[in-house]
């Protein structure tokens, strides 16, 4: 079966969601209090819990929900979007992206932009095709309706899958079975969330719990995951690479591949601003 679309509501962790788009929901405290009511209030599903769900050009619904939602971006999301739209990071994340912040945000989010109009669309939906990202869009469309949680580290809760059951989905009302297993097989998620447990790895990372980045290291945590481009030239250009021991194999990987310069930015997070000894500096 194939799932053409995906809509709105409720969160995953640290990194990824999709939920309404109202006033409410757009800020990161209210991202954080979201987060917060699916740890309390949904029905904890493992991976071979079963539910009922369709979605296909025929339901009433179509494209109602790439509308009006907030859909938080993981780096890998916007690595795979900007790639397939074959523009810069910087034009991605000016063009599509807002960034929600909050006076005790601890770190840089981002969502993407809906248009102005009346209609507040998601800039990717076509109405009549659908999301014309498809191959590529990001975690929380792909998982929709099934959300994914991972509560604070040092929590005894274990991850959890919860549904997102939004009044505007006629989803509901198709008869398919699906396990939460075989609903993420067919969206093909696997590489996305493996992406994002790194991204987890840093955001619930123990250095944010008792540490305020200060300004600069946000706009570096910022760089980092979201503006690759801009990244690479903070690698190339400086005397970076002077002073940090890496193979010539993984730097030449890093001249063209996206995702590998992401891994060694996470590298150079943990080992810059939470003081991790992940890197070889240079004698
Ligand atoms: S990226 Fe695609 S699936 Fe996600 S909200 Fe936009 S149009 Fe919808
Ligand atoms: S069925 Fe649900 S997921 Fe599918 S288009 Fe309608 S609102 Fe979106």
């Amino acid at each position: 079966m194939i799932k053409y679309n995906k809509p709105p509501d409720a969160s995953e962790n640290d990194a990824t969601a999709a939920a309404p788009a109202d006033a409410e929901a757009t800020s990161a405290k209210n991202f954080a209090n979201l987060k917060k009511k699916v740890l309390q209030d949904h029905e904890r599903l493992g991976l071979d819990s079963t539910f009922h769900f369709g979605c296909h050009p025929g339901v009433p619904c179509f494209n109602d929900c790439c509308s009006d939602v907030n859909i938080f971006l993981t780096p890998y999301d916007v690595i795979r979007v900007k790639n397939r739209l074959k523009i810069t990071s910087a034009e991605f994340l000016s063009k599509y992206t807002v960034m929600p912040m909050h006076e005790k945000q601890k770190y840089p989010v981002i969502m993407l932009k809906m248009t102005e109009d009346e209609h507040k669309r998601c800039h990717f939906v076509d109405p009549e095709k659908g999301c014309t990202v498809y191959q590529d869009r990001p975690w929380a469309c792909r998982m929709f309706p099934v959300g994914k949680a991972s509560p604070e580290e040092g929590s005894s809760d274990e991850p959890f899958y919860f549904l997102m059951n939004e009044d505007v989905c006629h989803g509901w009302d198709e008869t398919s079975e699906w396990t939460v297993r075989q609903w993420m097989d067919d969206q093909n998620v696997a590489r996305w969330d493996e992406e994002g447990e790194k991204y987890k790895a840093i955001t619930l990372h123990p250095y944010l719990r008792e540490n305020d980045l200060t300004p600069e290291q946000m706009e570096m945590f910022y760089m980092v995951c979201f503006d690759s481009e801009r990244f690479r030239r903070f690698v190339f250009e400086s005397s970076l690479l002077q002073r940090i021991a890496l193979d010539d194999k993984t730097v030449r990987k890093m001249r063209t591949s996206d995702a590998v310069l992401l891994d060694f930015g996470y590298k150079w997070l943990r080992f810059s601003l939470f003081r991790e000894p992940v890197l070889q500096v240079k004698r």
